[in-house]
């Protein structure tokens, strides 16, 4: 193992599309590092980059172990990349499927053997080893693909959404799958995923990249509770963070958020500590979880409330989503229990409130959409569902 470091990487295509836009992060010995953004923002071609199938823009470094490989072909890397159950070769038995890779690489059989057999236990397809592709599952298809990366003692394992196209039930398992295999392997890993859940639960550290540019950079903890940024507020976290077009107001050294057709008073120390306070009233964009908020009987008169009507009900097992329309095409989203659900009308149009708690709630410039004020609670337990 080792570690990787991308310094200034950027690639440009020759049409003069710019995929990575000149990023530069770490990725330590025996660390799982996530690089999660939506489709377009330049992972797989990070990743691309990374391992030598493509040549970066000059200027770009590219260390493993401290040794620069930036200019060096993809074998001479030490790298070992997973690609998709597809890349199997279909007429060799899993075994010769995982025996490639270290046949090429003139292994002894013994060492062989013994290899495959460890990397097969963990990746439970041990009982496999005999069996063509045609007849593996999709799931065990896709652990054979994985199976035959980690055979290979490279220095940083690189993944490219391996379990992304599987159905729900076995991507959830390939998860668990996946963090128990990298406790056991302690391999250095740059995983690529556009999912926020796949990189929540199994990533060390996470990269967010938009646009070909790094958005945030830290655990998930960090992008989940302080988000740099609209964007980041919005991509990590499921249901998604609301995002609602805001006033400050400041009256009588009151702070007061208009928010729909209600006034929310927040403490004007968090304005202050925030710096964004002012004389005048100033708009901002509001995020705050659906998890944050609470439901509140129709009209109630508390400070914090929120009016509304219901647009529409979500049930989802032991869990309701409201979406809640606060004025015309303004809807948020509250998410509860569904036995808490039982004591609201949920009728179309029918009147329904929520409560707003200051401590859970972020500003974010409206043009700039960074982050300019953080909800108070800020270091609470990642809670993704
Ligand atoms: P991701 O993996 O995050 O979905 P990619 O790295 O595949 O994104 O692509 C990033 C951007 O670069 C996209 O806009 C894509 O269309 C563009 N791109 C990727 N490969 C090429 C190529 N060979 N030539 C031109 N543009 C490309
Ligand atoms: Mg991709």
């Amino acid at each position: 193992m080792a570690s990787l470091e991308v310094r200034n990487l950027r690639k440009t295509f020759k049409n003069g599309t710019v995929a990575v836009g000149g990023i530069s992060f770490e990725v330590a010995d025996r660390e799982a590092v996530f690089i999660l953004g939506p489709s377009g923002a330049g992972k797989t071609t990070t990743l691309r980059l990374v391992a030598g199938l493509e040549d970066a823009d000059t200027g770009a470094d590219i260390l493993i172990g401290g040794r620069s490989v930036v200019d060096a072909m993809p074998r001479e890397r030490n790298v070992a990349m997973v690609y998709d159950k597809h890349s199997l070769f279909p007429h060799l038995s899993v075994f010769e499927n995982l025996a490639y890779p270290l046949r090429i690489r003139r292994m002894k059989p013994a060492e062989m053997r013994e290899r495959i057999d460890s990397v097969a236990s963990v990746l439970q397809i041990g009982e496999l080893l005999d069996r063509l592709p045609f007849q593996l599952s999709g799931g065990q298809m896709q652990r054979v693909a994985i199976g035959r990366a980690l055979v290979r003692q490279a220095d940083v394992y690189l993944l490219d959404e391996p379990i992304s196209h599987l159905d729900a039930q076995l991507r959830a398992r390939m998860r668990v799958e996946f963090k128990r295999l990298q406790r056991e392997f302690r391999a250095t890993m740059l995983y690529v995923s556009h999912d926020q859940l796949e990189a929540m639960t199994m990533a060390d550290r996470i990269v967010l990249l938009n646009q070909g540019r790094i958005e945030q950079v830290g655990e998930p903890h960090d992008l989940f509770d302080r988000p740099v940024s609209e964007f980041a507020a919005t991509f990590v976290g499921e249901p998604k963070t609301n995002t609602i077009p805001v006033s400050l107001i400041e009256e009588d050294g009151r702070c007061l958020i208009e928010i729909g057709t209600s006034l929310v008073p927040v403490s004007r120390e968090w304005v202050v500590r925030s710096g964004v306070a002012g004389s005048k009233t100033r708009s901002f964009t509001l995020g705050v979880r659906p998890q944050h908020l609470a439901l509140c009987p129709p009209g109630d008169q508390g400070e914090r409330t929120v009016h509304g009507q219901v647009y529409a009900v979500e049930t989802l097992g032991s869990r309701a989503i409201f979406d809640i329309e606060i004025a015309p095409d303004r809807i948020v989203r509250v998410m509860t229990t569904t036995d808490e659900a039982r004591h609201y009308a949920t009728d179309n149009g029918a009147p329904i409130s929520f409560r707003l708690d200051p401590d859970s709630i972020y500003l974010f410039d409206s043009e700039t959409r960074r982050t300019v004020a953080y909800a108070a609670f800020s270091r609470r337990e990642v809670t993704i569902n």
